[in-house]
């Protein structure tokens, strides 16, 4: 009897531990938890959500990360601080411009196959010193290394011309910031037979973002919408919502939200 109460006691445990046994929320679930936890971040009043010792430990035995952030490696862009989440929310693939390499697209896939996240952001940053490398860069002229050379050469491929020369007014780099987000997402759906599965079959939402340092927003745009030359048109049609232009926390007061429901057939 005893023995029975003890293992009906560690199945419930299990059963209500918040990080093992539940699923990921939905995609728009999930950006809803980003809208709000960076209004919280910005606004200066973290809450720093699931980090208390209990949540940690039921995480030792699972985890089902709600979204998917990739952003830069830059010691001021922890996306879990800026989106004042905590153990177990976010799954990030961090790099230096936050580049779609092998490695980040594979962790991406492992992330969408095996721990069911079904929200994808890929965020950039104003002032990133690696796009702001490759707006510098000369051609022929190393950046100090192979390495070095090889990710400047990378983000400048996927910067416009127009982006170099408002660079020399803008210091942030924005447009380019953007430019190289767009880049990234689109070379992410056109290497991952995986992530266009997912977005076509298991519901996973791609976005785009970036992040101010100063005043500690995150602007999202593209939420639902995949870039030109992801998929085929013809073969995607997602059934969710869709938010069209660059949004959102528009200003202090206004509150983030899920966007209008609608049915949208994603063409480029
Ligand atoms: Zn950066």
């Amino acid at each position: 009897m005893k023995l029975c109460l003890i293992l009906a006691l560690s199945l419930w445990a299990h059963a209500a531990a918040p990080g093992a046994a539940k699923s990921p929320p939905s995609a728009w679930d999930a950006f809803s938890t980003l809208q709000t936890g960076n209004m919280r971040f910005y606004e200066g009043h973290p809450e720093h959500p699931n980090q208390e010792p209990a949540h940690r430990e039921s995480l030792a035995t699972g985890q089902h990360p709600h979204t998917i952030v990739v952003s830069c490696s830059d010691s001021r862009v922890p996306p879990e601080t800026i989106f004042d989440q905590g153990l177990g929310d976010l799954f990030t693939v961090r790099l230096a411009g936050n580049v779609m390499t092998t490695e980040a697209i594979a962790s991406i896939e492992y992330a969408i196959e095996h721990l069911g996240s079904r929200l994808l952001i890929v965020m950039g940053h104003e002032s990133c010193g690696a796009v702001g490398a490759a707006v510098a860069s000369t051609p022929g002229v190393s950046n100090g290394s192979e390495s070095l050379d090889v990710l400047v050469r990378q983000i400048r491929d996927n910067l416009s011309s127009a982006s170099v020369t408002s660079a020399a007014s803008d210091k942030t780099f924005r447009l380019g910031v953007k430019e190289n987000v767009t880049a990234s997402l689109k070379t992410l759906l056109q290497k991952s037979e995986i992530v266009r599965s997912a977005i076509t079959k298991s519901g996973l939402v791609v976005g785009q973002a970036i992040y101010s340092l100063k005043s500690g927003r995150v602007e999202f745009w593209d939420v639902g919408r995949l870039v030109d030359g992801g998929i085929p048109p013809e073969k995607v049609t997602i059934k969710e919502q869709v938010v069209s232009e660059e949004i959102i926390l528009a200003d202090k007061q206004a509150k983030p939200k899920k966007p209008a429901a609608r049915s949208k057939t994603l063409a480029h």
